[in-house]
């Protein structure tokens, strides 16, 4: 494995749009591994492969303990909506408000050619959202309002606060839940 450069804001591959996989072979193994190495090593919450120069249709997030491993990953529904103030590994310093649907269920192939759905909601749904926007060259700042500088300091309390959240979600999840996926 490898931990892979990351590209950022400026560099064109960014901009682009990404093919689909025809083959899952030892290459694109390489790929979701060394992208699963690229978020835990940079403690991310996910990564699309143009981030790291490769313009495939692949998406690598961990999220509440869950690894998803997305090979051509589509958006087939969408409801509701929220805003969430997003960062972006390839947009260092900056971070602002993107208006995201609350739910999104999303039609993915794992390493070994299954089809699976995950049914995105909240925060999940937003991350989910920004890594595919990244396969069509669109970054959050092409959409966010309210921009607004962070420096490492304030990049590292939103990795926290982030943690938290997860946390909190975790346990809202285990203890009372009242069922029905809309709040
Ligand atoms: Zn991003």
């Amino acid at each position: 494995m490898a931990l892979r450069q990351v590209r950022k804001e400026g560099d064109e591959i960014l901009k682009k749009k990404c093919k689909r996989v025809k083959e899952i072979n030892a290459s694109i193994i390489q790929l979701l591994d060394d992208m699963k190495q690229t978020i835990r090593e940079l403690d991310a919450v996910g990564v699309a492969a143009p981030q790291i120069g490769m313009l495939k249709r692949v998406v690598v997030v961990e999220f509440e303990d869950e690894l998803y491993e997305m090979i051509n990953p589509e958006i087939i529904e969408s409801e509701g909506e929220h805003k969430c103030n997003e960062a972006c590994l390839s947009v260092p310093g900056r971070c602002g408000d993107v208006l995201r649907p609350f739910n999104a269920k999303i039609k993915a192939m794992n390493r070994d050619g299954e089809e699976y759905i995950i049914e995105a909601d909240d925060f999940l749904s937003s991350i989910m959202c920004h890594e595919l926007d990244h396969l069509d060259g669109v970054l959050f700042i092409d959409k966010a309002t309210n921009i607004q500088l962070i420096n490492e300091e304030q990049m590292r309390a939103r990795k926290r606060a982030r943690k938290k959240r997860i946390q909190e979600r975790k346990l809202k999840r285990q203890g009372v839940y009242s069922g029905g996926r809309r709040r």
